[in-house]
């Protein structure tokens, strides 16, 4: 059975202080609250992973992750945090991306795919994000943009390594305006994901790799959206930034 995976990505939101109450609250919470064995990950900002890493030592399901990591392994790029920095602070999986970074960092294709590399490279699993925009969505172009951006940031991993990609299905037109996709119609893309990836490296691995959705998840909308065959779990904004919103969504999965 594939691993089903709660991300709450925390983008520019906390301080220090902020975050580590979030997460005392919310890993306490889940601990006595949810009986299910989804794996549950904080992604706070770089400056939070270590502090958060520790406190989560004793929880077994509980995991950090990071927001983006540079494509470099060390070097002169002020301001960059390399892969083997992330895993020396206990983190095990990355965004990598994410549409916002799309958008306003210009990070493209062919840079993403170096990016995975640097994370397998220090056994950092990447959650990869995809999605079109509401534009290429009205002109039906999603399935060729999203089918673009799996196979030029993935498709030249081995089978074995593809195993250790997490893929978030993202549309950019649901991420934090509060409009989610309908079940179906995430459903549809993400068995699509599911079957691009199927022709690539045959169904046997295919089916193991976890699809995660995001766009405005909320504990209203989470269970129907989990229901789907192929919706593996979640990459949460800002509904993971209160413990008890967190909480809820993690408890609507089985
Ligand atoms: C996200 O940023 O990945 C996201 C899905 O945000 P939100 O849940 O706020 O739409």
């Amino acid at each position: 059975m594939r691993k089903k995976i709660i991300a709450g990505n925390w983008k520019m939101n906390k301080n220090l202080e902020e975050g580590l109450a979030l997460v005392s609250e919310a890993s306490n919470m889940i601990k006595d609250e949810y009986n299910g064995n989804a794996k549950i990950v904080f992604i706070p900002p770089f400056i939070h992973l270590n502090a958060i890493a520790k406190m989560l030592e004793s929880y077994p399901n509980q995991f950090v992750g990071a927001q983006n990591c540079s494509n470099h392994e060390s070097g002169a790029y002020t301001g960059e945090i390399s892969t083997t920095m992330i895993k020396s602070c206990g983190v095990n999986y990355v965004v990598i991306g994410h549409s916002e970074r799309r958008q306003y960092f210009n990070e493209h294709n062919q840079w993403l795919a170096q990016k995975i590399d640097a994370c397998l490279k220090h056994q950092l699993s990447p959650i990869y994000c995809c999605g079109e925009t509401l534009e290429e969505r009205e002109a039906n172009k999603h399935f060729e943009v999203i089918e673009k951006q799996i196979g030029e940031a993935l498709f030249h991993l081995h089978a074995d390594a593809m195993l250790q990609v997490v893929v978030a299905y993202e549309p950019v037109w649901a991420i934090g305006t509060g409009k989610t996709a309908s079940t179906a119609q995430a459903q549809e893309v993400h068995a699509f994901i599911r079957g691009i990836i199927a022709n690539k490296y045959g169904k046997e691995v295919a089916d193991q790799i976890t699809i995660q959705y995001g766009g405005s998840v909320k504990p209203e909308n989470a269970a129907e959206l989990f229901s789907a065959p192929d919706i593996d779990g979640a990459l949460i904004g800002g509904a993971a930034l209160q413990s008890r919103s967190f909480t809820d969504i993690v408890k609507a999965m089985e």
